[in-house]
C-alpha cells in the first residue's frame, strides 16, 4: 500500500541489525499476536475488534502482551499497544522502555503512537495498514514527526496480509 510522500517509511523485511537477534523474531511475534487476538466472544452485543501487540525488550525476549480490550472494559484507552506498555512498563520497573520493540498487528492510532514514542520505545513493527486512523504513516506520522526529539525506527506492513485478513474476518 502507497504511503504517499512521506520519507522513509520501511514496507518489507526487517534488517538483521533491527532487533539484534535475527530478524524473524518480530515476524515471528506478529504472527503470534495475529494468531493470539481473534474476536473475544461478544460483550452484549459488542465484541472487541482483533488488535494484538507485544513489546519485546532490548534483547528480543518477549516482555509483555495486549490485545485491544475497549469493549471488554469500557475503557476508550484499552488499545493493545497501550495495554502492552503499561505491563512492560511495570515489569522493568520504569517508564522508559528504550532499546524495546512494540510489535502490532495493526498501524497504531494517535494515542497509541503518541504513547509509544512517550515511553521511548526504539522500533515500532506493525502488520495491517490503518488508512482510516493510522498514525505511523497512513493519515498522520507521528512517530517520525522531524519536531520530535525520539523517533522509533519503523517497519510497517510486516505480514500485512495475514493480519489484514484478522480484520477483514472481523467485520465481514
Ligand atoms: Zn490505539
Amino acid at each position: 500500500m502507497s504511503v504517499g510522500s512521506l520519507p522513509d517509511v520501511t514496507v518489507a523485511s526487517l534488517p538483521d541489525a533491527a532487533l539484534g537477534s535475527p530478524a524473524d523474531t518480530a515476524v515471528d511475534f506478529l504472527a503470534d499476536a495475529a494468531v493470539d487476538s481473534p474476536a473475544d466472544p461478544a460483550v452484549g452485543s459488542l465484541a472487541d475488534v482483533p488488535v494484538g501487540a507485544i513489546i519485546l525488550g532490548p534483547d528480543g525476549t518477549e516482555l509483555s502482551a495486549g490485545r485491544n480490550e475497549r469493549e471488554r472494559t469500557g475503557d476508550p484507552t484499552a488499545h493493545a499497544e497501550v495495554l502492552a506498555l503499561r505491563r512492560a512498563a511495570a515489569i522493568r520497573g520504569e517508564w522508559r522502555l528504550d532499546g524495546c520493540t512494540l510489535v502490532v498487528t495493526l498501524e497504531p492510532c494517535t494515542m497509541c503512537a503518541g504513547a509509544l514514542v512517550l515511553a521511548r520505545i526504539s522500533t515500532v513493527v506493525f502488520g495491517a495498514w490503518e488508512p482510516k486512523t493510522g498514525a505511523v504513516g497512513s493519515l498522520w506520522d507521528v512517530v517520525r514527526d522531524p519536531r520530535l526529539n525520539h523517533r522509533p525506527e519503523v517497519y510497517a506492513g510486516v505480514l500485512e496480509q495475514e493480519c489484514a485478513q484478522l480484520m477483514r474476518d472481523f467485520f465481514r
